[in-house]
């Protein structure tokens, strides 16, 4: 069997459940390997998980990494843009995130720190030059405002595990920046966000678990892992009536050419 070489472009290593893997992440990610998954882009979500995240990508040079401080973090160090700036020139981190904003938990009119902290990722991502990672939650029409207001079309970046319509995607992708699906793309009830994927061009496509959160169909409900980006991909392909293999080859060379991989995976 020819397997595809996929990539997991949004994962957080650092929270999986090992249980089912002797504890170890080494057999996680060989599990992945077997499935046909190659490469991680681990996902900061606030500095004082960064150094746990960068020991791990320090032992595996499959493994890229991102700085950021989620919008839903409150506890930790407020990131300013010099400090992102200065983490940012580690050469494994290859993008700014992921940040955004998140009006589930937080109301808008509270929410004043995350529209600034936002800025400041952006700001950050221009002066370093590296690609945004976006969260985007109930607060749509606030983080596209804000990422043409800043000027985020210069870096582009992702749209992580979107769930918006074919309009917002549309609208996304006019910023310079792409569409990244997780496992709910894989629920029969996600209707317009499954018509996003098969109608946008394969150019900005690209695929993620989000693990260890959202498992996908046919692991709905369990944790997830990275070895589960093949069945987002899977999906995707069957959403679009092709192949795996073309999924895997689209995916793979935007995640190359996004994140400017220097291996190329
Ligand atoms: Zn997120
Ligand atoms: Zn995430």
């Amino acid at each position: 069997m020819n397997i595809p070489l996929l990539v997991d472009s949004h994962c957080h290593l650092d929270r999986l459940d090992l249980t089912p893997h002797g504890g170890r992440l080494e057999n996680a990610l060989e599990f992945a390997y077997q499935q046909g998954v190659g490469y991680f882009l681990c996902v900061c979500i606030d500095l004082e998980h960064y150094p746990g995240i960068l020991a791990i990508a320090g032992q595996h040079d499959n493994i890229a990494l991102s700085v950021g401080v989620h919008p839903n973090e409150r506890a930790g160090e407020e990131p300013t843009i010099e400090r992102l700036v200065d983490l940012a020139q580690h050469p494994q981190v290859v993008a700014i995130g992921e940040t955004g904003l998140d009006y589930f938990r937080v109301k808008k009119t509270d929410s004043e720190w995350q529209r600034r902290r936002f800025r400041h990722h952006i700001a950050a991502a221009r002066q370093t030059g590296k690609p945004l990672i976006i969260h985007m939650r109930e607060a749509t029409e606030d983080t596209l405002h804000i990422l043409e207001e800043e000027g985020a079309a210069e870096v582009g970046g992702v749209m992580h595990c979107f769930v918006e319509n074919w309009d917002i995607a549309r609208r996304a992708m006019a910023l310079n920046f792409h569409i990244s699906f997780s496992g709910i793309v894989t629920f029969p009830n996600a209707r317009e966000l499954r018509e996003v994927a098969q109608r946008m061009p394969l150019e900005r496509l690209l695929v993620e678990t989000d693990s260890p959160y959202l498992a996908p169909a046919p692991h709905r409900g369990q944790t997830n892992q990275p070895a589960y980006v093949r069945h987002v991909a899977e999906c995707i392909a069957g959403l679009r009536n092709t192949s795996l293999a073309e999924i895997a080859a689209a995916t793979t060379g935007n995640f190359n050419a996004l994140f400017r991989i220097k291996r190329r995976v």
